[in-house]
């Protein structure tokens, strides 16, 4: 049964996603920045929320957890190795844990770097990742409580997924991170092109979120450190390729 997925918008550039399965007529939030929204696309959608899915701790992700609940009796699943920061959590998962959520699953990963427990979500069915704040579309999450090499780490697991997953990563960051891109694989024509389509739809208002893995991984330089075109703009041919992201996600912290 094919899940539905509701995406809108939070806060100033975040999104949230209601994902209905209708067979089982279960509903569940991924992360909750705020409660307004959340309610508002319940409202609209007429789901009942059954579930949160929380990505990780920071309260851009999981700070209307506690309202959420008292409100509609949700269950609180989130990552286990920072479950004492999520409010509310019911349930803890961590790499491997399978979550069934009607006849939809969703597989677990830890994809720490932003956060020490960052998880995603992967509805292999579906062909959608709930990535959070580990992989945005031409970009990555600042590496707040891990190293590049964690990082680069949990991003070949996303990598490692089919190209026509779809990435729905938390934030709407990409004609920022496009103007990095180009600036760093200026030889790119992939990025060339993505970085004029990402224009003329954030000229219109579009979203640009969900991307998929296909696209990242001909386009977003946090994805291709072993891409000659971009270690000669670094001036780094034949580095390593934690050596080669550590350098791409320092130059992005200071761009
Ligand atoms: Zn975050
Ligand atoms: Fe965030």
């Amino acid at each position: 049964m094919a899940l539905q997925i509701h995406q809108f918008p939070c806060l100033n550039d975040n999104y949230s996603w209601l994902v209905h399965e209708p067979q089982a007529n279960v509903t569940a939030v991924v992360d909750t920045p705020e409660t307004g929204p959340i309610l508002r696309a319940l409202d609209q959608t007429g789901w009942t929320l059954t579930h949160i899915l929380n990505t990780h701790w920071h309260p851009d992700h999981a700070g209307g957890n506690e309202e959420l609940k008292a409100k509609t009796g949700c269950q609180i699943i989130g990552p286990r190795a920072e479950a004492k920061r999520i409010p509310a959590i019911d349930r803890q998962v961590g790499d491997g844990d399978e979550v069934k959520f009607g006849a939809a699953t969703a597989k677990v990963f830890d994809v720490p770097g932003h956060t020490a427990g960052h998880i995603a979500y992967w509805f292999a069915e579906d062909k959608a990742a709930f990535v959070g704040d580990t992989l945005f579309a031409l970009g990555c999450g600042r590496l707040f409580e891990g190293t590049a090499q964690q990082m680069w780490t949990s991003l070949q697991k996303l990598m490692a997924l089919p190209p026509e997953t779809k990435v729905y990563c938390a934030h709407e960051y990409t004609q920022s991170n496009a103007r990095f891109a180009i600036s760093v694989d200026p030889d790119n024509a992939d990025l060339a092109a993505r970085v004029k389509e990402i224009d003329a739809m954030r000229a219109k208002g579009i979203p640009t979120v969900p991307s998929s893995i296909g696209l990242e991984l001909a386009t977003n330089p946090f994805l291709r450190p072993t891409s000659q075109s971009l270690q000669r703009s670094l001036g780094m041919v034949g580095a390593d390729a934690v050596a080669v992201f550590a350098e791409t996600r320092k130059r992005k912290d200071n761009f």
